[in-house]
């Protein structure tokens, strides 16, 4: 194993490039716990398969997972319900729309466009539960396992938040309940969801769980087949046109890797075969992406060569 000087380089680098902008940045606080995230903060991580780490800024801070819990979300409920019954609850589209938005869900489908926003991420939660006797249970350890750490826990705290403030995903919980969506009931689907999304997570853990995603599914320490390759492709696949929310295209364009981004500032994104990346910044966009992290993966990209369509040629 060698140390990569170009990247260990290029993480400073991107830090200075990414930190200037984050001043745009605002903490979220329609979920009252995380208004208490320090915006001065940004740690990126990469990981490679040759068993290499490489850390830049604040890699050891925790912070709730939020919508990358999403990706997770979606490879539980293909593993539990197949993607015949999944795909039955949830669309493939991207939508244009907010994160959180419920427009689409009465006007254009009858059912979420995709697991990558509220509502769908709400759907494909409840195909985790039928017949599992502990779906968090399950949820947090397939958490562990692909993030590498055993010691992955819930945020006690920002679960009551969530809990308490979740009105508007209980309403799109309900909704789809009305329409015969949900394998649960509403309110115990919602209860799942809010745990998914508070779990406690640092951009090593994110970068290890990229770099299994990056390697079709295989972690490459141990050689272990930790997600079928058909499901990565999926998921990879969802996060590449769905991620980033309403920036999706945007993010494709500019950054152009599959990547999942939380409120709680974390993005996780994925180089096929050659690097898991993970950054967190606190500061959010409008459109809920963390800029910190937005910039700091726009540079990493540029300057690695990370762009899946970068035109790369064997020298
Ligand atoms: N738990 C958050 C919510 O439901 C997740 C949203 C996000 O990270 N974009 O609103």
């Amino acid at each position: 194993m060698s140390r990569d000087k170009h990247i260990e380089i290029a993480l400073q680098d991107a830090e200075r490039y990414a930190r200037p902008h984050m001043d745009q940045g605002k903490v979220a606080t329609y979920i009252p716990e995380l208004a208490k995230g320090d915006p001065t903060k940004l740690g990126i991580c990469i990981r490679t398969p040759d068993g290499e780490e490489y850390c830049q800024g604040d890699c050891q801070t925790e912070f709730s997972i939020q919508s990358i819990s999403k990706t997770i979300t979606l490879i539980l409920a293909l593993q539990t319900a197949g993607y015949d019954r999944v795909f039955s609850k949830v669309g493939m589209e991207p939508t244009g729309d907010a994160f959180n938005s419920m427009i689409r869900l009465e006007t254009l489908t009858t059912h979420p466009m995709n697991p990558m926003i509220n509502a769908g991420a709400i759907a494909t939660t409840s195909c985790c539960i039928k017949g599992c006797a502990d779906p968090f249970g399950a949820f947090l350890s397939l958490a562990r396992t692909l993030c590498g750490r055993e010691t992955i826990r819930l945020n006690k705290e920002v679960f009551t938040s969530e809990y308490q403030a979740g009105g508007r995903n209980r309403a799109m919980a309900y909704f789809m309940q009305s329409e015969n969506l949900l394998e649960w009931d509403a309110e115990d689907v919602v209860e799942l969801y809010f745990k998914m999304c508070s779990i406690n997570v640092n951009v090593r853990d994110l970068a290890h769980y990229g770099l299994v995603l990056a390697c079709n599914g295989k972690d490459p320490a141990t050689g272990r087949q930790l997600v079928d390759p058909w499901i990565c492709r999926i998921v990879k696949t969802l996060m590449m046109t769905c991620g980033m929310y309403d920036a999706s295209g945007e993010f494709a364009v500019k950054v152009g890797l599959p990547a999942k981004s939380g409120v709680g500032g974390g993005i996780l994104a994925s180089a096929e075969g050659r690097m898991g990346l993970a950054t967190f910044a606190p500061g959010l966009d409008k459109r809920g992406n963390s800029i910190g992290g937005w910039y700091a993966l726009e540079f990493l990209s540029q300057n690695l060569g990370l762009h899946c369509f970068s035109g790369h040629t064997e020298e």
